[in-house]
């Protein structure tokens, strides 16, 4: 894999802020972008497809893509979900001269900084404020009261990480940020 001259972008944000509605902007618009399918052991969610999300696959299936140095990260982002980014995701990315466009929790993000360095542009969307973040979440309508309260605590942690990212991204609108985000990009890829 070639990590020192490949570049890759990064739309890292807690869960609820956006960052899915933005990446989805951005790959409508730029065919040169395309998105980085992640492992995850976790269920489909209604409408959710296998290998277009993301490649679903047992917990087994994916301890041995650990064991194969299958992923450039992963990490159990919750309580006995994982999700990983497969090497072969980028390297297809790459070799269709294309950008891939991450959308990862913060420590998968911050692991993945590390080894990209300078190739590697990190967004973080932020979210106006948790009570924001918990409106959103209620009304998606995807989750029970514990994985709620799951994902507002990790939000609460998650925000405190913002720092470590090349832009933060405050998400009052969504038109605004998706603008926002573009711009940092397009300036990245030198568009
Ligand atoms: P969801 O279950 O809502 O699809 O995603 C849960 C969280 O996992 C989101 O914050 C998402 O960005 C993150 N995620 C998705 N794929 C990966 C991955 O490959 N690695 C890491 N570290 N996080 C991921």
């Amino acid at each position: 894999m070639l990590l020192s001259k490949n570049k890759l972008i990064i739309i890292t944000a807690p869960s609820g802020a956006g960052k899915t509605s933005i990446t989805h902007y951005l790959l409508k618009k730029y065919p040169l972008l395309s998105f980085s399918i992640s492992a995850a052991t976790r269920k489909p969610r209604a409408g959710e497809e296998d290998g277009v999300q993301y490649h679903f696959i047992s917990e087994a299936e994916f301890k041995l893509k650990i064991e194969a140095n299958a992923f450039v990260e992963w990490e159990m982002v919750y309580e006995g979900s994982y999700y990983g980014t497969l090497k072969t995701e980028l390297e297809k990315s790459w070799e269709a001269g294309k950008t891939p466009v991450l959308d990862i929790d913060v420590k998968g993000a911050i692991h993945i900084q590390q080894q990209f360095g300078p190739n590697c542009l990190s967004i973080f969307i932020e979210p106006p404020s948790v009570d924001e973040l918990k409106k959103r979440l209620e009304s998606r309508g995807s989750e029970t009261a514990e994985s709620l309260a799951t994902r507002i605590n990790k939000a609460n942690y998650e925000m405190s990480f913002s720092h470590h990212f090349n832009k933060t991204i405050v998400n009052h609108h969504l038109d605004e940020a998706c603008k926002e985000t573009e711009a940092v990009i397009k300036e990245f890829l030198g568009w």
